[in-house]
């Protein structure tokens, strides 16, 4: 064989081995077009590789552009690893790695043109990668998941959240696009005050419509947590309304133990729930999700199980997969501590302030209880001192009347002696309201009409008020009401009243005395149609002392206040809108008697 003949032999041996090749193998000619073709090649484009000759390599790869230079001026540019896509007999786009090896070689009679150094065809080797791509995709959706699931995790317990936004987060988490990618989300908890697993919250679409508007809105969002919060609330709040009407439908008694989500807390195990299983409760949450497929996660803490999520596509119809299962299951373990976590701590905020509160308490208590031994000291004191004072003072109040009496009208020491009997007198009211204040009074309760007592009280002073030219009016509409009530001291307050009113229309005027039933009580009051009370001293009124008068002690009304207080009552004083005083007091109907 000559030494030609040995070339065309080796040039046939490469090119059939080359064709058998199994890995997918081109050769590219100066002008673009596939020269060989291995059998790999042929595999990966679905054709037999024979047909490959001569197509140019254009119409192959997709886009046409990424390849455009690979052939022209007789040399290829593609010379490193690149990814691109070429298209196969039946029109699917396959992505490829492809790397270049360009040579130089000639044919006989075929002028290269040119630099005749310079590679003019290109071996071209590629690779299918439709398998790494879609395990590239399942890394990258892992990390994703991954960074969200420790955002969530440092956000749940870092920030001081309250329970409602970490469930909030939960269920955002669950559904987003950067998250889980749940279509819709279910939280149900553990009730222990009915001993039921109860739904809470849930998030998610209600329509197809509603589903395709949130998922736009949110897909240029940035993945983090608290942005998804923001979005969360602008694009999907108000649309949650039927979703949060199933939760609320879905309570499960936890004595139902073999009902699926009580069998997923006790398994302390995700669940996926696929469209042909059947077990106790899967029908009921079929008809409550209406969508046959869903997946149940427990919420799972060291003291036992506190609830649990569902989750479904019911909108999209996709299909649950192993890692959503998976990411749901590490998922509901996070949130599970988190919401456990801020349960006992505002469990223990709670206890913390109850315990303030209760120490506040009990600070209180021990100040009143001192302040009320000093009281009781100083009415004791109070009563010695009065009761002391007593007797002097009569002798005094008689000398000066005596004194009065054998002094001439025109003497001048008879106005002395005159001043003198007026004070005595007047520490003689005083002496005799403080006993009447600070001696305890043991008289019985017993059951008596309302009105009939006030009427009594007011008519004693009929004939004093005529002489004065007061009219008493009275306006009794108790309806019979009976109370259970001291009926002399009640008397007295109604006496003091009308006294202070009668004292406070010396020219003459009307006075009121009206009762009524009122909310849970029974209202006295007694109007008069005298100036009033000046505005600074309405809070002063019932305190011991206040009087603005000259011969007052100012002890009446705090007896009254006493008095009506020891009933149960209160007392009340304003100044009518059409002039005059309204003193008042409300006495309590016993619990069970209707006002009406
Ligand atoms: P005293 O009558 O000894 O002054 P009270 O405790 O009965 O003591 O009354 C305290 C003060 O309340 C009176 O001094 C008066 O200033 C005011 N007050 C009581 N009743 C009336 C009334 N009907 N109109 C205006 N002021 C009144």
């Amino acid at each position: 064989m000559d030494h030609r003949g040995f070339l065309r032999r080796r040039a046939d041996l490469a090119t059939a081995g080359f064709e058998a090749a199994e890995s997918p193998m081109l050769i590219i000619n100066p002008v673009g077009e596939i020269a060989v073709a291995s059998k790999g090649a042929g595999i990966l484009l679905g054709m037999e590789n024979r047909e490959l000759m001569g197509m140019v390599l254009e119409n192959l790869f997709v886009p046409p552009s990424s390849v455009a230079d690979c052939g022209k001026d007789g040399h290829c540019s593609i010379s490193v690893l690149r990814q691109l896509q070429v298209r196969n007999a039946g029109g699917d786009v396959i992505p490829v790695e492809v790397q270049c090896s360009p040579f130089m070689a000639h044919y006989e009679g075929e002028d290269t043109g040119g630099d005749p150094d310079r590679p003019n065809h290109c071996l071209m080797l590629l690779a299918d990668i439709r398998e790494r791509n879609h395990e590239d995709e399942m890394r990258a959706a892992r990390l994703a998941k991954l960074s969200l699931l420790n955002q969530v995790s440092e956000a749940l317990y870092g920030a001081n959240l309250s329970l409602d936004q970490i469930i909030e987060a939960v269920l955002i988490c669950m559904t987003a696009g950067q998250g889980l990618r749940f279509n819709r989300a279910f939280l149900l908890l553990v009730n222990e005050t009915n001993d039921t697993l109860q739904g809470e919250v849930a998030i998610g679409p209600s329509n197809a419509e509603e589903a395709l508007r949130i998922w736009q809105d949110l897909a240029d969002q940035a993945g983090d947590l608290f942005e998804m919060m923001t979005s969360y609330d602008q694009s999907i709040k108000k649309t949650d309304v039927a979703v949060n009407e199933i939760v609320r439908n879905m309570i499960v008694p936890m004595d139902d133990l073999e009902h699926i989500l009580i069998r997923v807390m006790a398994d302390r195990h995700v669940l996926r729930v696929r469209g042909d299983m059947a077990m106790p409760g899967v029908d009921t949450m079929r008809s409550w999700l209406s969508c046959k497929e869903f997946a149940v996660a427990p919420l799972t803490t060291r003291a036992g199980s506190i609830g649990v999520i569902v989750a479904d596509n019911a909108i999209s119809g996709a299909e649950i997969s192993d890692l959503d299962l998976e990411f749901l299951q590490m998922f509901a373990n996070q949130s599970a501590g988190a919401i456990e976590n801020s349960r006992l701590y505002h469990e223990l905020e709670q206890r913390l302030l109850d315990l303030r509160r209760a120490h506040q308490k009990q600070k209180d208590d021990q100040e009143t209880l001192i302040r009320m031994e000093r009281l009781s000291v100083m009415g004791e004191t109070s009563a010695i001192v009065a009761h002391e004072l007593r007797n002097p003072l009569v002798a005094i109040g008689g000398f000066a009347r005596t004194l009065m009496r054998n002094l001439q009208e025109d003497d001048p020491n008879r106005h002395f002696a005159d001043i003198i009997s007026s004070e005595v007198t007047r520490m003689e009211t005083i002496i005799h309201d403080l006993l009447d204040f600070i001696r305890p009074k043991k008289r019985l309760r017993k059951e008596v009409v309302v009105d009939r007592i006030v009427a009594e009280a007011a008519d004693r002073f009929q004939a004093e008020l005529e002489g004065k030219g007061i009219r008493l009016e009275m306006d009794l509409k108790t309806e019979g009401k009976v109370l259970e009530i001291h009926p002399g001291e009640i008397q007295q307050v109604i006496q003091n009243y009308i006294v202070n009113a009668m004292q406070a229309q010396p020219g003459g005027g009307r006075i009121e005395v009206r009762s009524r039933l009122v909310d849970g009580g029974v209202r006295i009051e007694v109007r008069d149609d005298g100036p009033g009370f000046a505005k600074d001293v309405g809070e002063k009124l019932f305190s011991p002392f206040f009087s603005t008068k000259t011969t007052g002690s100012g002890l009446g009304l705090t007896i009254c206040a006493q008095i009506i207080k020891s009933h149960g009552g209160i007392t009340g004083a304003m100044n009518s809108p059409e002039g005059g005083a309204v003193f008042s007091f409300i006495l309590p109907l016993p619990r069970s008697t209707p006002t009406a």
